[in-house]
């Protein structure tokens, strides 16, 4: 579903309390983002180029991978000794050949800093992550066009969405059950839309929220391998040559 490469979704899950890290340990990635969005639960980041943060309920980390850096994910301490309900997604967003090389970014983008487009007859909120809503923008800065929203509905809304036909467009019922276009859908499962429309009609039938994504693709050769994400093979290997002479930086355990 290009821009979009891939979806990890941890669907909710109630986590015991531990002392034990959980997470992910240092590893690369080059040639895309890693955008991280929480519902539920806590997590922490550490990088190589410098960067760290902790996002919670709501929040959205947009990891610019690029030329390349290690990083670490894990629950965060203080959430892990309590323990509590996880709930998160996490997208890679390819970039274009021109961009694949350019420095690692970060940016920390928190619930309060999105767009909020307030829907008419207290229908629920759009909040603005990347792109646009009706003129709203959202303070994620990215590399090709893409839309992302959390759509936070109340019962009994109506909400139209309007996306280019050349797009590719995709919706996760990240809570409650919606129907799209007529059809009904439940709680995590995805709908990717047909290229031959541009509307989008949703209704709901108690609370919901829905994590909507559409991007205009990247028309070019794809070539992955675990963390990397290039456009050929030998780009690739020169990643992984790359990382073992040291070249993604260091970034302790
Ligand atoms: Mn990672």
């Amino acid at each position: 579903m290009s821009p979009f490469f891939l979806m990890d979704y941890n669907s909710k899950v109630e986590f015991p309390p531990t002392d034990q890290p959980r997470g992910v340990g240092v590893h690369p990635h080059r040639g895309f983002e890693t955008v991280t969005i929480a519902y539920h639960g806590r997590i922490a980041h550490h990088d190589s180029a410098g960067n760290s943060g902790i996002i919670g309920e709501g929040d959205v980390q947009w990891m610019t991978a690029a030329s390349g850096l290690l990083h670490k994910e894990y629950h965060e301490r203080s959430f892990s000794k309590a323990g509590g309900l996880f709930q998160m997604v996490q997208l890679w967003v390819n970039l274009p050949a021109k961009y694949k090389m350019t420095a690692p970014k970060y940016q920390e983008i928190l619930r309060e800093k999105m767009g909020n487009h307030v829907l008419p007859d207290r229908a629920g909120v759009i909040e603005v992550i990347a792109g646009e809503y009706k003129g709203t923008p959202g303070p994620a800065s990215t590399f090709t066009p893409v839309h992302v929203y959390n759509a936070r509905l109340k019962s009994g809304a109506h909400v139209e969405l309007n996306f280019p036909s050349s797009y590719n467009t995709g919706i996760l019922v990240v809570e409650g059950t919606a129907v799209f276009n007529g059809e009904p859908v439940s709680t995590d499962h995805f709908v990717l839309f047909n290229n031959d429309g541009e509307q989008i009609s949703i209704e709901t039938n108690e609370d919901t929220i829905l994590l909507v994504l559409s991007g205009e693709p990247i028309l070019e050769s794809i070539a992955q391998y675990g963390p990397f994400l290039m456009n050929t093979r030998e780009e690739l290997e020169q990643a992984i040559a790359d990382v073992n002479a040291g070249k993604f930086g260091v970034l302790e355990d």
